[in-house]
C-alpha cells in the first residue's frame, strides 16, 4: 500500500516535472515541451553560428546585402514591437540581431535562435521583391520566436534518453544538449544535414511570419505566390529551403485562409 503510494507520488513528480518544462508559443499560445533553458539554447546555437560564419564567404553583392539588412531589420523591429505590445518584453533579451548574405548558390536561408539571420545568394535569384524576401525572413524569424529549436531538441532528448533526462544533473543535460544540437541546427558536425521541421512547426511559422511581415509594412499576400513559385520550382533540384521547410498544397491553403483575418487584425 505504502509502496504503491510512493510510486504514484514519484510518477506524479515526473509528470509535474514535465509540466513545469512546458512553455507556450507567442502569438498562437500552443503549449510546447521545453527542456532546455533559453541560455543553453542561445549558447549552443551561438557556438554553431560562429563556427559557420568563420568559414562562410560573405557576399560581395552590395545591393543584395543591403536588401537583406533592410528587410531583416524591419522584420526584427516589427517582431520586437509585437513582443512588447503583447506583454512578452522578457523575450527581447533573447535576441541580438544579425543579418548576413553569404556566397552560396543554394536556395536557402535560416534564422538561428538569438536572431542570427543568414540568407544565401541562391535565394536572392528567386526573390523578386522586398515583400518576397520578407516572406522568407518572417518565416525564419517566427521559428526562432516560437523556440522551435528548443522544442525539437527537447523532443529528441526525450526520445533518446527517456524521462530520466528530467532528473539528470545540469552537466549531463548539457552534454545531451550538445549531442542533439547539431542535428537541429544542421550547421555543426553534420553540416548541411538538418532535420526538416514538422508540418505543425511549418504552419505555425507561416502564420506568425505573416503577422510579423504585415506589422513591418510588407504585403503578406505575396506569400501565396512565393511558395507556389518555390514548390513548382523552375529548376530540376528541390530548393534546400524546401527540404528543411516542407511545402505542400495544405500549407498554401492555410496561408490563404489566414490572410484576411491577419490583414483585418494587424
Ligand atoms: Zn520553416
Amino acid at each position: 500500500m505504502k509502496r504503491t503510494y510512493v510510486k504514484h507520488l514519484l510518477l506524479g513528480l515526473g509528470v509535474s516535472a514535465i509540466l513545469s518544462s512546458c512553455g507556450s508559443v507567442p502569438v498562437t499560445g500552443r503549449h510546447q515541451l521545453l527542456l532546455v533553458s533559453d541560455q543553453e539554447v542561445l549558447a549552443s546555437s551561438l557556438t554553431q553560428y560562429n563556427d559557420y560564419m568563420k568559414s562562410a564567404p560573405r557576399s560581395t553583392q552590395k545591393a543584395q546585402s543591403a536588401m537583406v539588412s533592410r528587410v531583416g531589420q524591419k522584420i526584427a523591429t516589427a517582431t520586437e514591437r509585437y513582443l512588447k505590445e503583447n506583454g512578452l518584453e522578457a523575450e527581447l533579451k533573447n535576441f541580438d540581431w544579425e543579418f548576413s548574405l553569404v556566397k552560396d548558390e543554394q536556395i536557402n536561408a535560416f534564422c538561428m535562435p538569438g536572431g542570427k539571420i543568414v540568407v544565401y545568394e541562391g535565394l536572392m535569384k528567386v526573390v523578386s521583391s522586398d515583400d518576397e524576401l520578407a516572406v522568407v525572413i518572417g518565416h525564419e524569424v517566427a521559428h526562432a520566436v516560437a523556440k522551435h529549436s528548443n522544442e525539437r531538441m527537447s523532443q529528441q532528448m526525450l526520445a533518446q534518453y527517456g524521462a530520466q533526462i528530467l532528473n539528470q544533473t545540469l552537466a549531463q543535460k548539457s552534454s545531451a544538449v550538445q549531442q542533439v544540437a547539431s542535428s537541429v541546427y544542421g550547421l555543426g558536425a553534420q553540416y548541411g544535414v538538418m532535420l526538416p521541421f514538422s508540418r505543425k512547426h511549418e504552419l505555425e511559422a507561416d502564420y506568425m511570419g505573416l503577422i510579423f511581415m504585415r506589422i513591418a509594412g510588407y504585403n503578406p499576400d505575396v506569400a501565396v505566390t512565393f511558395w507556389q513559385k518555390m514548390s513548382s520550382g523552375g529548376s530540376s533540384k528541390t530548393p534546400a529551403l524546401l527540404s528543411t521547410h516542407p511545402s505542400d498544397a495544405k500549407r498554401i491553403a492555410e496561408i490563404q485562409k489566414a490572410l484576411p483575418q491577419i490583414k483585418a487584425k494587424y
